[in-house]
């Protein structure tokens, strides 16, 4: 069986993987870091929850530990959304502790100029969102000619999101001669194109099934009607051993209107959307890492970032249009070695969503009725 330092990590690193608690490599883990460590670009096709964040943060701290440290920014991830930004960025503080590098959040939705003076201090590793990033670009604040080792994260996100230009932007600030890393949930074209623009040669690793969700989750849908929706979501809250859930809605205000109703009811449930401040979201997120939260009602760009080990069930109060976003959703269940469930609600009008989600994963989910609410 591989080991951390099978794979080629250094001391320096192993004290960062003893830290978390890790003792054996996930399979992305196991493929990537020693590609990585030898310098070559990578595109990687895993959804969150493999373990796809160490498998490169682990290595690029371990090159960038290497050299002598310069202040000049090295290494530069970019990520679709603030939660995610600031989760990557935990992560290389915490895997990274005994190494002397800094690093840097930058994300928007917060003041600059605490950005501004880190900066000018200098910071070997920067994980950002697209739109800031560019900002400090504009402004002349942020000097990416240095960087080694860029990593573009859940690049299917940001190309949805609409970030194409920006993207390309940052890549062309940055050397031609730096190692390129590319991680994607799923393949599709735009993101296969804009990998064959940017990356040099690139070793391919695919986590298994790129297009089925994760074996640990337990997938079921239920037909309701759509006036019976929140009964369903009471009765199944009530019910099921459900400890920690995560529900998704379409639209910020079913989000906002959800929540509310749940919390008339006696739940401990908080909301996660775009309208929602940074202090907010941070707020709601810390309550359901802590516990303190039970319910946690979001939208798709919002959760986007959500890592939090142990969620039982999500929840899908409306059926995901497209099949990505379903994918993503239920990705942050049974997450690393822990089981989950999934619930799809499903009305008559979503039916077509179901279909191209079971076209999309090849198989059939399994429906689950419960007397009274369901058809
Ligand atoms: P990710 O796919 O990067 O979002 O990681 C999913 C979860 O798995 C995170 O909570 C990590 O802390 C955890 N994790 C990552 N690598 C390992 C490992 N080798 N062993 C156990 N847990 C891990």
């Amino acid at each position: 069986m591989q080991t951390f330092r099978s794979l080629g990590l250094s001391e320096l690193l192993l004290a960062g993987v003893l830290d978390a608690g890790y003792t054996t490599p996930t399979p992305i883990q196991t493929q990537a870091i020693p590609l990585v460590l030898a310098g070559r670009d990578l595109v990687g096709s895993a959804q969150t929850g493999t373990g796809k964040t160490a498998a490169f943060v682990l290595p690029l701290l371990d090159r960038l530990a290497a050299d002598e440290p310069s202040r000049s920014v090295r290494a530069l991830i970019v990520t679709p959304t603030r939660e995610l930004a600031l989760q990557v960025e935990a992560s290389v503080r915490a895997y990274g502790a005994a190494t002397p590098l800094r690093s840097l959040a930058i994300l928007g939705g917060v003041s600059i100029r605490p950005q501004l003076q880190r900066l000018a201090r200098g910071v070997d590793i920067v994980v950002a969102t697209p739109g800031r990033l560019i900002d400090h670009l504009q402004r002349g604040s942020i000097d990416l000619s240095r960087v080694d080792v860029l990593v573009l994260d859940e690049a299917d996100r940001m190309l949805d999101m609409g970030f194409i230009r920006d993207i390309r932007k940052i890549v062309k600030a940055t050397p031609a001669s730096r190692q390129t890393l590319l991680f994607s949930a799923t393949m599709p074209t735009a993101v296969r194109s804009l990998a064959r623009d940017i990356l040099s040669d690139p070793e391919y690793v695919d986590i298994g099934h790129s297009r089925t969700p994760a074996e640990t989750v337990v997938q079921r849908v239920c037909a309701v009607p759509s006036n019976r929706k929140m009964n369903l979501l009471y009765h199944v809250l009530e019910h099921e051993p459900v400890h920690h859930v995560l529900v998704f809605s379409r639209t910020k205000r079913r989000a906002d209107r959800v929540k509310k109703k749940l919390v008339k009811r006696g739940f401990a449930a908080e909301v996660m959307h775009s309208d929602r401040s940074q202090r907010q979201r941070q707020r709601a997120l810390h309550g359901f890492r802590n516990g303190r939260v039970k319910v946690l009602v979001a939208t798709d760009i919002a959760a986007r970032g959500i890592d939090v080990d142990g969620i039982s069930h999500v929840i899908n109060f409306d059926t995901p249009r497209q099949p990505a976003d379903y994918i993503h959703r239920i990705g942050r269940t049974g997450r690393a070695e822990a089981f989950g469930e999934a619930i799809t609600f499903v009305t008559k009008d979503e039916r077509t969503y179901l279909r191209r989600i079971e076209r999309h994963t090849g198989s059939r989910l399994i429906r689950k009725a419960y007397e009274g609410l369901t058809v």
